[in-house]
């Protein structure tokens, strides 16, 4: 069943110049990359080329309608040095369902998952081995026709291309709760990774950032009532012992790292809700001492700590739960299935 995907192999391999010690996120990239494109109706097999610059037309479709949608995973290296994916099929779903939304041909899920692990295993030697590195993968799509007529193209292309990133862990995080922009909008195109969706935040988070905030949690953008998470990770709310998350729909990503960390709390018996907080609700939380912790969830942090967060401005602090979080708790617990030092009695390691 499997597809014999043509390779045309880099004569100039860059592996040796990059200092693996000191990787950054998203600036070094393998040798190879995959590449289909969609005309005529259909998509071509995927093929790997050499990473390199692409060329095309000042008036290509995308630059100027933002028909442009991606998706994020990694992939890991054990201790044995055997390469695993988290999920992949998740995120080969994931694509086509932003895909259909804007209206972009969807890609036949074999082509993504079977270009994938024949990319990755031919730049195997790009996933770092230190402890809690990987192989950070970007799939994405894009309309590539010649055309500035405002409608959807005919002309796509679909791209898988990998970056080694380091051992990523974030400080804990200062948020706002946004009291005026707004991230999404019912109906709106908020649960696709559209490029667009991360465009539209960047100024507001400007904002926040002079404020003293590194990120900003969303809320609803008719009237700011309900928390819904920040830009690039889901959210959730510890109140007691109950975590609380927003339900997917049309303004909230549908994140691996969440549903993943959902499956993990339900099944040691924590109880999840997922549901809209209010601002209300988690400022009274926070005044009757009940709120224990806020954390992000996403594939490249895993999980990151709140630290404080910070409403019309007041400022609302929070007390580290340190290693008796559920936060680090659930952590650990993902990041020993994705790298192969715990049992996977979900089945989601893949082996490549
Ligand atoms: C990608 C993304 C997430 C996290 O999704 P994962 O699948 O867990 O990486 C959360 N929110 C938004 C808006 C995103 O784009």
């Amino acid at each position: 069943m499997s597809l014999q995907i043509p390779i045309t192999k880099t004569a100039a391999s860059k592996i040796s110049s990059i200092d693996f010690d000191n990787l950054h996120f998203g600036d070094v990239f393998a040798d190879h990359m995959l590449v289909s494109d969609y005309k005529d109706g259909r998509w071509s097999l995927p093929q790997i080329v050499p990473y390199g610059n692409l060329t095309f037309a000042p008036s290509m479709r995308s630059l100027h309608y933002g028909q442009e949608i991606f998706e994020g995973m990694k992939a890991y290296k054990d201790a044995q040095g055997k390469a695993w994916l988290f999920r992949p099929e998740e995120n080969a779903r994931r694509l086509n369902v932003s895909a259909k939304r804007l209206a972009m041909p969807e890609l036949p899920e074999e082509y993504f998952l079977e270009g994938l692990k024949a990319l990755v295993r031919l730049d195997i030697g790009w996933i770092p081995s230190k402890e809690n590195t990987s192989l950070y993968i970007r799939p994405f799509m894009f309309a590539s026709e010649e055309s500035i007529r405002a409608s959807e193209a005919k002309e796509y292309k679909f791209i898988i291309f990998c970056c080694p990133v380091g051992a990523y862990y974030s400080n804990p995080v200062s948020v706002k709760i946004a009291d005026y922009y707004s991230r999404a909008s019912d109906g709106g195109i908020g649960f696709t990774k559209a490029a667009g969706n991360y465009a539209g935040q960047f100024y507001p988070t400007k904002l926040a950032e002079e404020e003293g905030f590194q990120q900003i949690i969303w809320t609803d953008s008719g009237k700011h009532e309900y928390l819904e998470e920040a830009g690039t990770m889901n959210l959730f709310f510890r109140i007691n012992d109950t975590l609380i998350t927003a339900p997917t729909g049309t303004r909230i990503l549908d994140g691996v790292t969440r549903k993943s960390l959902i499956a993990l709390a339900k099944d040691q018996g924590i109880s999840v809700e997922e549901r809209f907080l209010t601002v209300q609700e988690l400022i009274a939380a926070h005044e009757n001492q009940t709120l224990k912790e806020i954390f992000g969830s996403g594939t490249a942090a895993v999980v990151s700590f709140v630290k404080e967060f910070g409403y019309k401005g007041r400022r609302f602090p929070l007390a580290d739960m340190g290693h008796g979080g559920y936060a680090a708790l659930l952590k650990k617990q993902l990041t020993d299935i994705q790298y192969n030092r715990a049992e996977d009695k979900f089945g989601w390691r893949c082996a490549i």
